[in-house]
C-alpha cells in the first residue's frame, strides 16, 4: 500500500435498515426548485424544461443525529427537508426500468444552506457552492430499502423547529420524479453505488439559530434530527 503523507478522515456511511453493512457515502448531487411551493417562495416559476443540479462535498456529509455549529460566514442558515434517494447500481443514459432498479434505498435529509449567501452569489451568476456546500450541511438517516417503501407519492414530507412544524407536504407535489430525476442526471453522469440524490425541498424553508434543534420525517422512512451549536 502507498505511504500517505497524512490521513484524510474516514468516509461517511449510513446504516441501512434490515442490512449488516453501512452504505458508503460516494457522491451528493442536489436537485434545485423541485417543489412549485418552494420555487415560488424563492422567486421563480417552475418549468419543466429539465430539472437542475448542485453538489455537496461527500466529506460534509453527517448522520441523522449529529450536532453542527452554526456556520460561518452567514446572517441566514436555513433548513431544507429533503428525500434521499441511494443509488445502487452503475447506470448511465438510464431508461425508466434501468432507473427504477438502480434505486436502492430512501432515506430523509437535511440540504442546509448559507441561505444569503446563495442569494448572493445567484444574484452576480456565480456558482452557489459557497451557499450550499457548508461543512456539515448534508445530513442523512439511515436508509430504507425502496422495496419497503412502496408507491412514491401520499407519504407526507415535514419538518419542524424545537417542535414547530415549519414544512409540510407529500412527496406527490416532487416536480420531477424519482426516475426522471435519474433517467436525466445519467445524462452528464456515471451513477454508481455510493452516490445519494437529494431530490429537493417544499415549501417553507426558514432560518435557524443556535440552540435549535430541527427534526423531520417522511412516511415510512427513518426520522432525522440536528441540532445547531454556538458559532466556533
Ligand atoms: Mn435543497
Amino acid at each position: 500500500m502507498t505511504d500517505l503523507l497524512f490521513t484524510l478522515p474516514e468516509p461517511v456511511t449510513i446504516p441501512v435498515k434490515g442490512e449488516t453493512a453501512d452504505y458508503p457515502v460516494g457522491r451528493i448531487f442536489c436537485v434545485g426548485r423541485n417543489y412549485a411551493a418552494h420555487a415560488a417562495e424563492m422567486g421563480f416559476e417552475v418549468d419543466r424544461e429539465a430539472p437542475f443540479y448542485f453538489t455537496k462535498s461527500p466529506a460534509n456529509a453527517v448522520l441523522s443525529g449529529a450536532s453542527m455549529p452554526y456556520p460561518p460566514g452567514t446572517e441566514n442558515f436555513h433548513f431544507e427537508m429533503e428525500l434521499v434517494m441511494a443509488i445502487g447500481k452503475p447506470v448511465f443514459r438510464a431508461t425508466k426500468a434501468e432507473a427504477d432498479a438502480a434505486i436502492y434505498a430512501f432515506g430523509c435529509g437535511l440540504d442546509m444552506t448559507r441561505r444569503d449567501l446563495q442569494i448572493a452569489s445567484r444574484s452576480k451568476q456565480r456558482p452557489w457552492d459557497l451557499g450550499k456546500d457548508v461543512e456539515s450541511s448534508a445530513v442523512f438517516s439511515p436508509l430504507t430499502p425502496a422495496a419497503e417503501m412502496g408507491e412514491i407519492g401520499a407519504q407526507r414530507i415535514h419538518l419542524e423547529v424545537n417542535g414547530e412544524v415549519k414544512q409540510d407536504a407529500t412527496l406527490e407535489e416532487l416536480i420531477w420524479k424519482l426516475d426522471e430525476i435519474v433517467m436525466d442526471l445519467s445524462k452528464f453522469y456515471h451513477l454508481r453505488p455510493g452516490d445519494l440524490i437529494m431530490t429537493g425541498t417544499p415549501a417553507g424553508v426558514g432560518p435557524v439559530v443556535a440552540g435549535d434543534k430541527i427534526t423531520g420525517g417522511i412516511d415510512g422512512l427513518d426520522p432525522i434530527a440536528l441540532t445547531i451549536t454556538d458559532a466556533e
